[in-house]
């Protein structure tokens, strides 16, 4: 039965605001009404005080690791990822994954978002996660090959293939599989070239860490005589639509690089922020034509998948940096969370309420305090909406959250699998 929000605050394909009726039949938008039509034979939602934007696409995740949230904190960088993190990650199953991966699902779709793009290990587990919550994602199996291995004898990227034959386009086209390289610190030029060939060739994508540390530039330009964007762009990555995470210490001439090429900066500014990584330009970037869409990064540095949050912040810190307020708008932000996410994503029909795109949608309640009174919907949605105000969530039509409840799986025995998971890990590291 077709689905109608009546008389709602919408977002347009241009993120005006507009008031109107939305209808939703299978998995797309069917059509936009100004005004509601009269005896409509579907489910109607009356929209009074309630606002519809396109669902929300977290850019760059490491969705299990929300297994370790909060573990090890209050360490230096490289002591935290060397002694804390890797030796946990060690310990990892692909159940223990798979519990993980739920419960940062459940994060995600209770903050609106519709789709995210994953990369980490136990990929298929991940998947499963993915098949069973109704949520949309783009998956990698990160590539990690120092020394001088070639891609083609890595196991991991033995994993990418089978990942790739298993599962992509699964779901009626919610699962799509990527080609991931970790970064250009952790892999070797042979791999990196292959890698770019690979993707090609088989028409993946490619997901990426990018220039998210002064040192990683810095290390970079030493070694290889040039930046990791310009190494990438060489070795032909940027051939392949790219989602590259962080971009905090992109020059000029990266910027450069990175607007006349498919790719898109997944902009993670809680995760750099709290690893003192640094603010990224992103004023910069979007002058210079850059895409640049939005990410929380894992849940160990963030340190929840709530992209509200990020929202937020990524309209706050710029204006802060630079000393003009003009410099990134709540337009700007809200484009960045969603159409462009979704292109990033190769998902040419999401991101946008429009007649003809995919129903991933959300529903934000504007009647808590916190939201009252509203002069401006749109700044409403990126400055003052909490996780708490996410009523509904929908993909392809199916709603998958709804009141609190996520229609598809049961979020407690996720809860409680992943905290026994987290805990066994744990001690596992402390009995050691
Ligand atoms: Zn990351």
């Amino acid at each position: 039965m077709p689905l109608l929000f009546k008389n709602i605050y919408y977002t347009d394909e241009n993120f005006e605001i507009q008031t109107g009726s939305v209808e939703v039949e299978g998995k797309y938008i069917s059509r936009v009404y100004d005004n509601a039509p009269e005896n409509y034979a579907g489910t109607v939602i009356d929209g009074a005080g309630k606002i519809l934007i396109p669902g929300l696409v977290n850019t760059h995740t490491h969705v299990p690791m929300t297994l370790l949230r909060g573990y090890g904190e209050g360490l230096a960088l490289q002591e935290w990822l060397n002694d804390k993190i890797f030796p946990f990650e060690g310990r990892m199953t692909d159940e223990d994954a798979y519990w993980g991966a739920l419960v940062g699902i459940a994060d995600m779709l209770s903050c609106g978002v519709t789709s995210f793009t994953d990369m980490y290990d136990h990929t298929q587990f991940v998947a499963r996660a993915v098949k069973e919550t109704g949520i949309k994602a783009n998956l990698g199996r990160g590539i990690v090959e120092f020394g001088g291995g070639d891609l083609y004898s890595s196991p991991r990227h033995r994993e990418a293939v089978e990942l790739i034959e298993n599962w992509q386009g699964a779901c009626g086209g919610r699962i799509i599989c990527e080609a991931s390289l970790h970064a250009e610190y952790t892999s070797n030029e042979t791999v990196v070239r292959q890698m770019a060939r690979f993707a090609k060739n088989s028409s993946l994508g490619i997901h990426l860490h990018l220039s998210e540390t002064h040192r990683e530039q810095d290390d970079c330009v030493l070694s290889r005589g040039v930046t990791p964007a310009r190494y990438f762009e060489d070795c032909g990555i940027f051939e392949n639509r790219t989602t590259a995470a962080h971009g905090v210490w992109l020059t000029d001439e990266d910027m450069d690089i990175l607007a006349s090429r498919a790719v898109t900066v997944a902009h993670c500014p809680a995760s750099n922020l709290k690893l003192g990584s640094g603010i990224a330009k992103v004023p910069d970037m979007l002058k210079r034509g850059v895409a640049v869409s939005l990410g929380t990064d894992s849940a160990s540095s963030n340190n929840n998948m709530n992209l509200l949050g990020d929202l937020r912040l990524a309209a706050m810190i710029h204006p802060g940096v630079t000393r003009d307020p003009l410099c990134i708008t709540a337009k700007d932000v809200l484009r960045m969370a969603t159409v462009v996410g979704a292109k990033a994503q190769g998902r040419t029909d999401c991101g946008l309420i429009k007649e003809g795109y995919r129903a991933d949608l959300a529903v934000l309640n504007m009647k808590n305090p916190h939201m009252m009174p509203v002069h401006d919907v749109l700044t409403d949605i990126v400055y003052s909406a909490q996780q708490s105000d996410v009523e509904t969530t929908i993909v392809d039509g199916e709603m998958v959250y709804h009141n609190g409840v996520f229609t598809m799986f049961d979020a407690d025995e996720a809860i409680e699998k992943a905290c026994q998971s987290a805990k066994r890990i744990a001690s596992e590291l402390n009995i050691r």
